[in-house]
């Protein structure tokens, strides 16, 4: 090797703010049980696989053209599976839901500008915070991971923040907000208010999605992603819905074509098998409703979730729980609060590795 073995980044001339800071790093480890990323474990079927190979060879015999850059039919097809009388105008789309929110800190973040969260929440949201240049305030959660309203509304009006976060439901508690509380937020806060509804799909129901909103709510986006109910984390595909003048703002900032015409393709072809690809959600909803009771049945605290995943605990080391489990073949979560484990639901077998295995590293 030619270069010098004792270069580190320290040495390269890297943004002060950046300095000392940790990339996002779930591991990514080769074991038979994986549940530690809130994937779907329902792959493609062998038939799905096929449409989305014809469908990709179509559009290859295109690729010397740039693709769409507006990702017109993507986003009509998305404001369909949306409803709420949305249409392609409401809706906007880049390579995961991590894009599309690093597209709203461009546009509505900056250098000067603050960021809000309520936390424990997802980790992201302060890393593209800081990555655009925009100041971050963490505000923390109850003991139950619920948002208090009145302690949110008072942040809010301390620090008058471009854009607040509210993750509903929650990574990594599976918390969803009353949509009564989102409003009052989005009524009191200066900026763009983002609901992150990743896992929007998987609320148990009569917790209605922040989409209910956006007619009285200009400001308001409501984030969504493929990655998650639609078994699509490879493709990269997230979304928004919001104004047709948030679309407008994001256009400024997004890369011309960032959307690949393979991306857009595979997206259009998932959404015209949305029956199959969506089609496990009910199962996976009350695996996790059954981990959730089981846990509880076993003498852990269990966060209440509407999402594929349950956090857990409490343990004094939860990381030697966590290496136990690996030890084990099963790869779960050391994320949120110091004591507490996240499990994303898997197939029952899957569920009832992580059982097994659950029980033999805690001596249960
Ligand atoms: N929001 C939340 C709350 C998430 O948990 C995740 C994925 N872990 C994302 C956004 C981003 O997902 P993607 O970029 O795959 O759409």
């Amino acid at each position: 090797s030619v270069e010098p073995v004792s270069f580190t980044l320290n040495d390269l001339p890297l943004r002060d703010d950046l300095r000392g800071r940790s990339p996002y790093g779930a591991p990514q480890l080769d074991v038979p049980v994986v549940l530690n990323t809130n994937e779907n474990p329902h792959a493609p079927s062998p038939r799905l696989a096929r449409a989305l190979a014809d469908a990709v060879a179509a559009t290859a015999l295109g690729l010397n053209r740039y693709p769409d850059r507006d990702a017109v039919r993507l986003r009509e097809g998305l404001a369909s599976y949306l409803g709420h009388g949305l249409t392609g105008a409401h809706v906007w789309a880049a390579n995961g839901s991590n894009e599309v929110l690093q597209q709203i800190l461009q546009a509505f973040g900056g250098p000067g500008r603050t960021a809000m969260g309520f936390e424990p929440s997802y980790s992201m949201h302060p890393i593209i915070s800081r990555g655009t240049g925009t100041g971050w305030v963490s505000v923390p959660r109850d003991a139950d991971f619920r948002i208090d309203t009145d302690t949110a509304l008072a942040a809010i009006a301390e620090h008058r923040p471009s854009v607040v976060f509210l993750t509903s439901p929650n990574n990594p508690t599976g918390t969803a907000l009353d949509i009564a509380d989102i409003a009052r937020v989005a009524e009191a806060a200066p900026g763009v208010v983002v609901v992150d509804e990743a896992y929007a799909e998987f609320r148990r129901t009569g917790t209605p999605s922040a989409l209910t909103l956006l007619a009285d709510h200009p400001r308001l986006i409501v984030s969504r992603t493929m990655s998650k109910a639609f078994a699509l984390a490879g493709a990269r595909v997230g979304y928004l819905a919001a104004h047709p003048a948030v679309v407008d703002a994001l256009q400024l900032v997004r890369l011309p074509y960032h959307l690949s015409a393979v991306t857009q393709t595979v997206a259009l072809t998932a959404l015209d098998h949305s029956d199959e690809l969506l089609g496990a959600v009910d199962d996976l909803r009350a695996e996790r409703d059954a981990a959730v009771a089981w846990l509880r049945e076993h003498g852990f605290a269990v966060a209440d979730s509407d999402a594929n995943f349950v956090l857990f605990g409490e343990f004094e080391d939860r990381t030697e729980v966590w290496q136990a489990m690996l030890d084990q073949q099963v790869l779960i979560r050391e994320v949120g609060p110091p004591g507490w484990l996240r499990v994303t639901v898997g197939t029952p077998e899957e569920m009832a590795a992580f059982r097994a295995a659950l029980l033999r590293a805690t001596g249960r």
